[in-house]
């Protein structure tokens, strides 16, 4: 089996796994040890009330998530709750455990994003704590096609692919790629929506929400002003580039979303990145130029591709792009992600007017002026 994730990656493209990591500093050296061993990290007390704990992914190259938690005089509210399984469930439960609480101290699940390995157990965390359950107002809007009445959803992922090139015979296998993990979720309503610079509550930090959109339309970011931590979820990690792909349930130009919210957390003033995945780190200065430098890499990739092959369609484009194995030995998911990435690509070059798509079905895609 391939080392397909289920959440995020590209097909660790080129530039997708960045191996320059001299410019931020691992501080996370306990994880990063573990990453290497190939072990689940421990739950580890970072000082000032806030604790992290790893819990498994099956069949993820990305291996755990990070859920941390954070002390309050009344309990405990955790950032992200990671999938539904058993496994997950009790990683999280011992994880509370060695910090001192058990699940019915919960009082708040604060999720940076509906994807199954951040939301899939919040419902069944609040369901044994009487926790609220935070979202942004658009992952909530679409969780009810992504996870409840997916019928529709499906229907308008078949006619996305087939815009974009895929061949007929592979539409219907690629449009469910997604379907195996809808297991790992518990599909609930979130009982409290944070906007962009909601203060949520949480005694004892000040914590404010950053709507960071990209990843997916609503990812947010928590960052605490006064122990000066940013919790980043999927916006920011150390090592991998996080996958941006444009898809039905996207927003019109996802990638320039993302770039554009990289620089609002350039902006804010962070001593240590708390990612959702991998290692904490320092230098979140660092890590945003490099994110900007793969994306910038990969538009010109895309560009050379069109000058080279005028009138592609996106799947053509992707299959010819530099990925870290070869296309065959891609799994259908990887793939369908390896196309929402492009076309997030060609979005950004049509943006600028570099590029432009012609009408037909499928749809071609040409530079402007060659
Ligand atoms: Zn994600
Ligand atoms: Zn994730």
């Amino acid at each position: 089996m391939s080392r397909a994730s289920v959440d995020r990656i590209g097909p660790e493209p080129g530039g997708g796994v960045d191996a320059d990591l001299a410019a931020i500093d691992i501080s996370g050296t306990l994880q990063k040890q573990a990453w290497d061993d190939d072990v689940l990290p421990p739950v580890e007390s970072l000082g000032s009330g806030l604790w992290s704990v790893p819990v498994p992914m099956p069949q993820s190259s990305l291996r755990y998530v990070l859920v941390y938690l954070l002390e309050r005089d009344d309990g405990v509210t955790m950032i992200d709750a990671g999938w539904d399984t058993e496994d997950a469930w009790a990683a999280l439960n011992a994880g509370l455990g060695k910090a001192g609480y058990e699940i019915g101290d919960v009082k708040s699940v604060l999720v940076t994003h509906i994807h199954p390995d951040h939301y899939g157990l919040a419902g069944r965390v609040r369901e044994n704590s009487g926790a609220t359950i935070a979202l942004h107002p658009a992952d909530a809007d679409i969780l009810p096609q992504r996870y409840m009445q997916m019928d529709s959803l499906l229907t308008r992922m078949r006619g996305h692919l087939l815009e974009s090139g895929v061949p007929v015979g592979s539409l219907d296998e690629m449009r469910g790629a997604s379907m195996p993990v809808r297991g790992f979720v518990n599909a609930v309503l979130p009982d409290v929506l944070l906007e962009d610079g909601d203060r949520p509550d949480v005694p004892g930090w000040n914590l404010r929400a950053v709507w960071t959109p990209g990843h997916s339309p609503g990812h947010l970011c928590f960052y605490d002003t006064e122990r000066k931590v940013l919790l980043s979820g999927d916006h920011v990690l150390p090592r991998i580039t996080p996958n941006i792909s444009y898809h039905p349930q996207q927003t019109v130009n996802p990638l320039a979303d993302f770039l554009e919210a990289l620089d609002k957390v350039a902006a804010l003033d962070v001593d240590e990145v708390m990612p959702a995945h991998e290692y904490r780190f320092r230098g979140l200065a660092q890590r945003i130029v490099q994110l900007r430098d793969h994306h910038e890499q990969r538009l010109s990739e895309i560009t050379v591709a069109l000058r080279e092959h005028p009138g592609q369609t996106a799947w053509e484009i992707a299959i010819g792009l530099t990925w870290s194995r070869p296309w065959s030995e891609i799994s259908f998911w990887m793939q369908r992600s390896a196309l929402g990435e492009t076309l997030a690509h060609l979005i950004v070059l049509e943006s600028r007017a570099t590029v432009r798509r012609g009408t037909g079905i499928p749809q071609r895609w040409e530079l402007i002026g060659a």
